[in-house]
């Protein structure tokens, strides 16, 4: 499943604001079906062209190993979701678009997303919102 999908179902403000919501027990079961052979890398490293362009030209570096290559370009992007924000979300390179979010009035949901850049590994990592 890719980002794009996940984010179409819950990406209109879905988080209430301030609450940190964590992906890990779900990224932990879609590792563990990975090591035991149910899932394949072509069905779990399906990183959108959009995604991989991101984590290209803002991917904040995790300092831990990809859990599927192994690989060390392990990195984070965040995308901004909400009223007045472009459908496919808005990239958040650094921490001045998140003070932009909070001034501008709307509420909006933030979702951070880990890509790995050598074998397109992506998952959700956690969300919250962000009060207008
Ligand atoms: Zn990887």
């Amino acid at each position: 499943m890719s980002f794009a999908s996940r984010s179409a179902r819950g990406g209109t403000g879905a988080a209430e604001a301030g609450a940190v919501v964590s992906y890990r027990l779900a990224r932990q079961r879609l590792v563990d079906s990975f090591t035991r052979g149910r899932r394949t890398t072509e069905e779990i490293c399906d990183a959108q062209p959009e995604l991989r362009r991101v984590a290209h030209s803002f991917g904040a570096s995790l300092n831990e190993p990809c859990p599927i290559c192994d690989g060390d370009d392990l990195v984070t992007v965040s995308f901004a979701f909400g009223p007045g924000l472009p459908k496919a979300g808005r990239v958040l390179s650094d921490l001045k678009e998140i003070r932009k979010l909070r001034i501008r009035g709307k509420p909006s949901t933030c979702y951070l997303i880990e890509v790995c850049r050598q074998c397109w590994w992506n998952h959700l990592r956690e969300s919250y919102g962000v009060p207008g």
